[in-house]
């Protein structure tokens, strides 16, 4: 598709869209092949090992070390129980997530994409079975240009019905994660499970299915964001996938035996595009479309090591030590900068706000609403009265009692509906749940004449003394 613009004096035409070539990578072996390989089994296994970890709360609660409860809406990490309220305990843990990929990214370039990236490993994971079931680079290539027959029909069958099952046996397990893993994968294999169980499955199912077999290379290319900006975070002496020039250039074919001497080392045999599970060319310098995997390495070194020539022509390295080369100067890693500095400092101060406020954090926690229509009533007696509804919160699994007492309003009087008899009455609370309350303060008229008062209405455990303050207003008629 193309739009024709026309003016005056220029006619041109912008392509909007380019048709998708289709990429068949080709299998490599080597070292970060290898580590690829290592990465994908670690992190799958992590994946479906974790929700079966099992961490004691005591009586009544779940019992799995992580766990996203949506209906008793609490989030489960080893010891940490978190309440809605708290969503800024999970928004510190992105926070350091977030920053940790900034400083991987600033050392090692995209070495997240490349090796950890949930869209690569099931990729690769994909792309293996394929080449398995349809052989590789050009066998697939034979097949995608044959014509329809039963041979075709099979191989194509087998590949689709394997990428569903690992679809659903990796993409579908992400329910482990929300519910008690033994008991939802009893229920969904007995066919016992509830329609949203199998809602989702079907849709982590589907989604892992066509981003891993289908959309591949253009989920990092078009759908995702992080190369857009990942850039910012490179400086010369990240760590990048690179080809050198300087070196390679220029390029041209050459015999096994010959001399790199006096010639480019690259004999342009096209190896490491073939390899490329985006199709990039990493000679053309860097692409948004690199995602940093280092197989165009492998590929490289092994070409190399056969011709008997210098390996690393394309290498892990930094910008400047590209330079420092290409002037015979020596090179070096250099990891501690001011940029890494800043980032380890910032992981550092957000993980320890987070212990500390992990290692404070209340069992109890007050909110109070104060009655908005009317803002106050004239009791018979001339006392000027305020009505709250409070909320106190019981974080224990056991049930605590909570007395309540007010800070703000001289001579002011706080009655609990329901034990208006007693002054000072202990409210008990069951344990993992919230208890509410109205609550009237009430306070002479005739010294209390401002229109507003700052109130602090305070809920402290009868038990452990741990204390939670709301403040709130106390509202009078002025004058
Ligand atoms: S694999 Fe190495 S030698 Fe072959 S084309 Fe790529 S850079 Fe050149
Ligand atoms: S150019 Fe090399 S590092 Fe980049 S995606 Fe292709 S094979 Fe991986």
């Amino acid at each position: 598709m193309a739009i024709a613009r026309e003016s005056a004096d220029i006619e041109f035409e912008t392509p909007l869209y380019a048709d998708r070539v289709k990429i068949h990578p080709q299998r490599i072996a080597g070292r970060f092949r290898r580590i690829k390989w290592i990465a994908l089994i670690g992190l799958l296994s992590a994946y479906y090992l974790a929700p079966w970890l099992r961490w004691d709360r005591g009586p009544g609660a779940p019992d799995q070390a992580l766990l996203i409860d949506m209906p008793g809406r609490r989030a489960y990490f080893l010891g940490i129980e978190i309440w809605p309220q708290e969503i800024y305990y999970l928004a510190g843990l992105l926070i350091l997530a977030a920053l940790a990929l900034f400083l991987a990214t600033s050392i090692a370039g995209r070495v997240w994409c490349g090796f950890t990236c949930p869209q690569t490993i099931w990729t690769d994971l994909f792309m293996w079975v394929e080449r398995l079931i349809e052989g590789d680079r050009n066998k697939r290539i034979k097949l995608d240009a044959a014509p329809f027959s039963a041979s075709k029909a099979l191989k194509r069958t087998t590949k689709h019905a394997a990428w569903l099952i690992i679809a659903f046996a990796t993409g579908g397990a992400w329910i482990m994660y929300f519910n008690d893993a033994p008991t939802v994968v009893r229920s969904i294999l007995t066919g016992q499970a509830s329609v949203t169980v199998y809602g989702f499955v079907g849709l982590f199912t589907a989604a892992t299915y066509l981003l891993a077999g289908w959309a591949r290379e253009q989920v990092c290319i078009y759908m995702c964001p992080w190369p857009r900006f990942q850039s910012a975070m490179f400086d010369e002496h990240s760590l990048l996938v690179t080809y050198e020039t300087w070196r390679g250039e220029p390029r041209g074919h050459a015999k096994q035996g010959q001399s790199p001497e006096g010639r480019g080392h690259c004999i342009d045999c096209g190896l490491c595009v073939r390899v490329c599970p985006t199709g990039v060319d990493i000679r053309n310098g860097q692409q948004l479309a690199c995602i940093g995997c280092a197989l165009c390495i492998d590929a490289c070194d092994g070409v190399m090591t056969k011709m008997g020539w210098p390996t690393e022509l394309i290498a892990y390295d930094s910008l400047s030590n590209q330079a420092a080369r290409e002037m015979g100067k020596p090179a070096r890693v250099r990891i501690v900068r001011p940029r890494t500095a800043i980032y380890v400092a910032t992981i550092g101060l957000v993980a320890i706000v987070m212990l500390f406020m992990l290692s404070t954090r209340a069992l109890v926690e007050l909110t109070v609403q104060p009655d908005r229509a009317p803002l106050f009533v004239r009791l018979q007696d001339g006392r000027i009265q305020n009505a709250y509804t409070l909320k106190i919160l019981n974080k224990d699994r056991v049930e605590h009692g909570y007395s309540l007492s007010i800070r703000g309003v001289a001579g002011a009087d706080l009655r609990v509906v329901g034990y208006e008899t007693d002054e000072a009455p202990t409210l008990p609370i069951a344990g993992d749940s919230i208890g509410t309350f109205r609550v009237f303060v009430r306070v002479d008229a005739d010294p209390y004449r401002a229109p507003a008062t700052s109130l602090e209405i305070v809920a402290q455990d009868r038990h452990t003394g741990e204390t939670s303050a709301y403040h709130t207003t106390f509202n009078g008629p002025g004058g």
